[in-house]
């Protein structure tokens, strides 16, 4: 939070007023008439300056893209909203239409028979395919200051560290039009996110528990299974004497330029 503003929180909003229920020529609630803590009421600048991003032809041409291909994912019938296109079919069809031949596939190597069963697909789509498993490099955890038994299997195994900064150079090597995260651990998929320099998008996102669909939890979070989660800690605050690990840092001590 900052001085002036308190943090935004489209969260605890219906979203009437940046999504009124209206035709084109309709007159648009007032930005007034949103929550206190609307990102329209507190930052305008922001979304003015934003949009600007849009004017850049390709910028503009993937986004119509972008939103052409979310509504090709709807039927609307009248009063009623139909689904039809799962993200897989999502993902080729909007790759179509931006032209690419080339699909990266950045998978963790817990998925390995899905990502082989997503190239086949990608393949029979007609799309290249070059796939990079989390674990390339082989480089032991050791390396990255892993102790022993802060390993999966103990100080004895030898266990390959994720490496995604590997998988995203290497996609970024091959210059693939489109990047794929497959089910990318938490933390490794925020450092493949800083490293890929092709456009990215994110098939499935890994939950060990929940066949990696990890909005079962929040389905079930009114229940005795996972109810834990809205238990109510105390607020957090750092801990004393940690340092906050900050990977857009420009510099090797981690520290802010
Ligand atoms: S942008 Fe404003 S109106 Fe829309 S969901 Fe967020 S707080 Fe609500």
């Amino acid at each position: 939070m900052n001085s002036k503003n308190p943090y935004t929180q489209c969260a605890y909003c219906d979203g009437a007023t940046c999504y009124p229920h209206a035709n084109l020529n309709d007159a648009l609630p007032s930005i007034e008439k949103a929550p206190a803590a609307c990102p329209m009421r507190l930052y305008s600048d922001v979304i003015r300056n934003g949009i600007t991003n849009y004017q850049m032809p390709n910028i503009q041409e993937f986004a119509r893209q972008a939103s052409i291909q979310e509504s090709q994912c709807y039927e609307f019938d009248g009063p009623d909203l139909k689904t039809r296109v799962p993200r897989i079919e999502e993902t080729i069809q909007f790759a179509a239409k931006c032209n690419y031949t080339t699909l990266g596939l950045a998978f963790c190597i817990g998925l390995r028979k899905e990502a082989r069963q997503i190239s086949r697909i990608f393949e029979a789509k007609g799309f290249d395919v070059a796939s990079v498993c989390c674990k390339v490099g082989r480089t032991p955890k050791e390396s990255i200051g892993l102790k022993g038994e802060e390993k999966i299997r103990g100080p004895e195994a030898m266990e390959s560290m994720c490496n995604p900064i590997a998988q995203a150079e290497l996609l970024n090597q091959q210059k693939v039009d489109l990047a794929v995260m497959l089910g990318l651990c938490v933390g490794h998929d925020t450092l493949f996110l800083k490293y890929c320099k092709v456009p990215c998008t994110i098939l499935a996102v890994k939950d060990r528990v929940l066949g990696h669909n990890p909005l079962a939890a929040i389905y079930l979070s009114d229940s005795p299974y996972y109810g834990r989660l809205k238990k109510s800690s105390k607020r957090r605050k750092p801990e004393t004497g940690w340092k906050k690990i900050d990977i857009m840092a420009e510099n090797e001590s981690g520290d802010s330029a």
